[in-house]
């Protein structure tokens, strides 16, 4: 009995084609192919027209987005594209990992947690040029409808994803680097994300717990004042006070 292998509908009526799909499913899936197809040959377009790392990055991770939907219909045994999606997702990663060796120098020009917000910022107000939120809809919908501003977006979001993702592995790191007990290597990451200007509490708690331990007052109050100029919290200001005080204990008794 004819079996769909997608929707997985079962009948003697039902007819199914050479790649075992019904009518319904083959006609949505060419529908679905054709809509990722544009803006994969757009991303692929930019790719080769900038010149700018960043960019190429960020198009890349687009593509690799729908190639990971794709795959899924190669799984089922269905010949979506040649070479197939797992092919050109491996082949993306490699263009990706030469991209960002070539670009390793430039990353860390601008602190990473002043780059995030900075594009937060620049994308809130281009948001806001796209005026009514139904139309956004539509294009989050209907990906052809406009594409400009869909890939933007996407482009958009990843970009501070991957700005995020260096910042939060540090912090993991770091927490499985004080498990083992090798707290000098957290304390180098640690001081990459307060150098970075992270802007959550982290590693700014990890620290100065840490220099307090070992009695570098002078570096946990100077972690304690980075922390009040990025977070701003004020449970900061009460320790920078009991530091100091602690550090002025610590020298009488030496005396
Ligand atoms: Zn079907």
């Amino acid at each position: 009995m004819p079996r769909c292998k997608m929707c997985g509908r079962k009948s003697i009526f039902l007819s199914v084609n050479e790649y075992g799909l019904c009518d319904m499913c083959y006609s949505y899936i060419c529908e679905d192919y054709r809509n990722r197809e544009r803006i994969l040959v757009e991303s692929r377009k930019i790719i080769e027209t900038s010149k700018n790392p960043e960019t190429q990055l960020r198009c890349i991770n687009v593509m690799k987005e729908h190639f990971q939907v794709l795959l899924k219909y190669e799984k089922i045994g269905i010949p979506i594209t040649d070479p197939p999606p797992s092919v050109l997702l491996k082949r993306l990663d490699i263009e990706r990992n030469k991209i960002i060796k070539s670009k390793n120098l430039e990353i860390n020009k601008e602190p990473l947690g002043k780059k995030y917000k900075r594009l937060s910022e620049e994308f809130g107000e281009k948001l806001k040029t796209y005026e009514k939120i139904d139309q956004l809809k539509k294009f989050f919908k209907n990906p052809q409808y406009e594409l400009n501003p869909v890939i933007e977006m996407q482009l958009h979001r990843h970009e501070l994803e991957e700005i995020l993702n260096i910042m939060v592995d540090r912090n993991n790191k770091g927490i499985e680097l004080e498990k083992k007990g090798d707290i000098g290597s957290a304390i180098k990451l640690y001081e990459q994300n307060v150098a970075d200007e992270f802007f959550g509490t982290h590693p700014y708690d990890r620290l100065t717990i840490i220099y307090r331990r070992k009695k570098q007052f002078d570096d946990e109050i100077r972690i304690i004042k980075r922390a009040i100029e990025i977070i701003g919290d004020i449970k900061y200001r009460k320790r920078l006070e009991k530091a100091k005080i602690l550090k002025e204990k610590y020298k009488e008794r030496i005396r």
